[in-house]
């Protein structure tokens, strides 16, 4: 059970997977788990593109978020193949993930990009869930902290945070992500600790306090409420396990229990 006074976040990230039909079940699975419970955690999910217009209408009306797994990060223009935020807007959306390590590693997206992104994100007031971590060799020399500290000033600093509830930090160690790997609760406990650590540096105790930081990297229904009984993990963002409305709503269960 999270220990602090913030609302856990839990999100699901169905990368590029789901049919049409698969999105439209899935979506009415989660939103009825999400809709049985009043109190809880905030839950969002994250589709395809292709499909926010086709469970926008399940999604809507209950307590879960709908949200894109990235955006551009200018308002419009020659950017062929990118999707703006008045676009996501008009869907429906009201939270993006920025700097997923499949774009930051995979598509080798830079760090200004990223930043760009997170600024425009906040600056329409829909909630930012900035992912961070380190790759498995950045781990065995014992660079894990100074790879977040360097991700997080690099968006963060001289951001405007108005309202750090809309601000989310989301440590996914790249080792981790698919891998069925999951760092040990002791690990993420460490590692969200220092994150916070950094957050005050950054953006001052209150803020800091208040902004939840979420563990991601093959969280479970088997090992989510070990993660998020650690004082400093305040929910998760879940990738192959938010393809299951039942282990997914285990997640989502674990956070609220
Ligand atoms: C993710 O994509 O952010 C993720 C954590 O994936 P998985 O849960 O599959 O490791």
């Amino acid at each position: 059970m999270p220990t602090s006074t913030r609302t856990p976040f839990i999100g699901g990230n169905w990368k590029m997977n789901t049919t049409r039909g698969q999105a439209l079940e899935l979506a009415a699975d989660v939103a009825r788990a999400a809709a049985e419970k009043a109190v809880g955690p905030q839950v969002a999910v994250y589709p395809p593109y292709v499909w926010l217009e086709t469970i926008r209408a399940t999604v809507g009306g209950v307590s879960l978020m709908l949200g894109a797994q990235d955006c551009s990060p200018e308002a419009n223009g020659a950017f062929t193949g990118d999707v703006s935020l008045d676009m996501l807007t008009e869907c429906g959306v009201s939270t993006v993930l920025v700097g997923h390590s499949e774009r930051r590693h995979g598509l080798r997206e830079p760090e200004e990009r990223i930043a760009a992104k997170l600024k425009a994100v906040l600056g329409r007031s829909m909630t930012g869930v900035l992912c961070i971590g380190e790759t498995l060799d950045e781990r065995e020399t014992g660079a894990t902290d100074t790879v977040n500290e360097m991700q997080l000033r690099s968006a963060l600093d001289g951001l405007k945070v108005r309202d750090p509830g809309k601000l989310v930090i989301a440590y996914e160690p790249v080792w981790a992500i698919g891998t069925g790997k999951t760092a040990s609760s002791d690990d993420a406990q460490a590692a969200h600790a220092a994150i916070r650590t950094v957050l005050v540096s950054i953006l001052g105790d209150a803020h800091a306090q208040a902004i939840r930081i979420i563990y991601g990297g093959s969280m479970k229904p088997a090992n989510a409420a070990e993660l998020m009984a650690q004082p400093d993990i305040d929910g998760g963002l879940i990738g192959g396990a938010s393809l299951k409305a039942e282990d997914f709503t285990a997640i989502v269960d674990a956070a609220r229990a």
